[in-house]
């Protein structure tokens, strides 16, 4: 996985990840290769709890209620992140790592969905991680959308609320 100029495919596997969350070191494994990752070393259980950690303050990134405050929570992670950015080829094509050779899945998701998340909001818009609209579901959009303005996690989540919004019409 390369991180692109705004950070969609880091930003997105963490939404990924938190949405539903990987049961075992495995499956951890597989989504992180699935999604693009090249993984250096073996993944231990140590890689998931190391994880799931991450995961748990990255909703607090999604879930803070100011734009500071979401700033705040992300420059923690960054500086838990910090490592010298450096060239690699290790993939074929030249392209930027931001952090150490050798590292661990779990050390490396963290730099990961620290920097992507970084690149996300500061290229994109500072609003674009947020809750699914619908009250009842509680999956994390990375908005990616042209308009910045993405509400639903999916088009049946968007079709249950224009189904309620109907009949709270209708009713009135
Ligand atoms: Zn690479
Ligand atoms: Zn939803």
């Amino acid at each position: 996985m390369h991180l692109n100029p705004y950070g969609e495919d880091a930003v997105n596997l963490a939404a990924d990840l938190v949405n539903r969350r990987p049961a075992d070191a495995t499956e951890l494994a597989e989504r992180c290769r699935a999604a693009g990752l090249v993984l250096e070393t073996p993944v231990t259980p140590a890689d998931l709890e190391r994880t799931l950690t991450v995961l748990d303050d990255w909703e607090t990134i999604v879930d803070a209620a100011t734009e500071h405050e979401r700033a705040a929570r992300l420059n923690r992670m960054l500086a838990d992140a910090a490592a010298h950015p450096r060239l690699t080829d290790h993939a074929g094509g030249w392209h930027l790592h931001y952090r150490d050779a050798g590292q661990s899945l779990g050390t490396v998701l963290t730099s990961l969905i620290a920097v992507g998340t970084a690149l996300h909001l500061a290229g994109r818009g500072m609003h674009r991680l947020r809750r699914c609209a619908v009250a009842e579901c509680d999956l994390v959009i990375a908005d990616t959308s042209r308009t910045g303005r993405q509400r639903y996690c999916s088009t049946r989540c968007a079709n249950r609320d224009a189904v309620r919004r109907h009949r709270r019409r209708q009713a009135a």
